[in-house]
């Protein structure tokens, strides 16, 4: 039985899986930027300085930063996580990372008596804020059972897909799919409002064919609000896009789809939209 839990990272994702999963058990909570950890503060978690003492105060440590970079910074160090798990304990990591920098970390926890499962996420800020979060597991077996409970508060599915790095592995095909769906919906919308098609028409028609996607019905509400405030920043969906294209290339799989959206988001990202919603993606095709 899990008598504390800590969580690390408490951006736009972060901050809303950690509210969710605050019940019974004290909570401990840690961000590089502390401004971010008052709403969690307010509602009674623990607050602390380092990685270190989130980990040290719980059995489950949550994990949920940018990228690679991030995440090493966060586990590693005297400052860092693995510093502070005792034997037994499990490092839960819900971040987007590269299947390999999972092996590299996992491997190292391992031999410290520390389960470590890559759990990624898939719904959005919105799936974050909701609960209703699906969340692809990589792991031992023993510790996704442990974890079950807790991930339940922040999440509507738990799947077990396969070993350590696994879990982000189908992140990465997930993220894939995904954004070349928001960039075809860019494009299609982009293409129909200069023939002169109407956006009520288009929003009338689009979501109830074969062009329905989660990503297409981002953008017709994003173009309609104009409103490109980060849900999933360009930087991360750029990121995601170049650790898929790497995964191709490591594995010799061609995805000649990718390695495009990968250039040509690229150049958006390179105009100065990369803090903006992936959606601002819509505003290259006004230019
Ligand atoms: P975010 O709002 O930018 O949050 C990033 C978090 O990482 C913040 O807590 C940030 O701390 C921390 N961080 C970044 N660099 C760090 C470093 N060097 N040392 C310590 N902490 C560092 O991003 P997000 O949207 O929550 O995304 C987090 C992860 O979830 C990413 O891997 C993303 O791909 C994935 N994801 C996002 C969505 C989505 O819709 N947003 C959906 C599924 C998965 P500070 O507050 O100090 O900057």
């Amino acid at each position: 039985m899990v008598q504390a839990l800590g969580f690390v990272g408490l951006g736009i994702m972060g901050q809303a899986m950690a509210k969710n999963l605050y019940g019974d058990e004290p909570l401990t909570v840690y961000n590089r930027t502390r401004e971010r950890t008052r709403a969690l503060q307010e509602m009674g978690a623990m607050v602390v300085d380092t990685p270190r003492q989130a980990a040290s105060a719980s059995q489950i440590c949550f994990i949920m930063v940018s990228n690679d970079e991030a995440l090493r910074q966060v586990i590693l160090g005297e400052d860092g996580v693995l510093a502070g798990m005792s034997q037994g304990s499990i490092v839960v990591d819900h971040s987007t990372v590269s299947p390999a920098i999972t092996k590299e970390l996992g491997g190292l926890a391992k031999t410290r008596g520390v389960f470590w499962c890559d759990a990624p996420v898939t719904g959005g800020d919105v799936g974050a804020q909701n609960a209703t979060l699906t969340v692809m597991a990589g792991g031992e077996a023993l510790a996704i059972e442990r974890i079950g409970p807790y991930v339940a508060r922040m999440s509507q599915r738990l799947v077990h897909v396969g070993a350590l790095g696994q879990g982000q592995t189908m992140k990465l095909v997930s993220n894939l799919i995904g954004g070349l769906n928001l960039m075809a919906a860019a494009e299609g919308l982009s293409l129909g409002l200069a023939a002169g098609l109407s956006v009520e028409a288009l929003e009338a028609v689009l979501p109830n064919g074969t062009a329905a996607s989660f990503e297409l019905q981002k953008i017709l509400d994003r173009h309609r609000s104009q409103d490109f405030a980060p849900g999933f920043s360009v930087e991360n969906r750029y990121k995601d896009l170049d650790l898929a294209v790497e995964l191709a290339r490591q594995l010799g799989q061609l995805v000649p789809l990718g390695e495009t959206a990968l250039d040509v988001f690229g150049r958006h990202r390179a105009r100065g939209y990369s803090k903006l919603d992936e959606s601002s993606y819509l505003k290259g095709w006004e230019r």
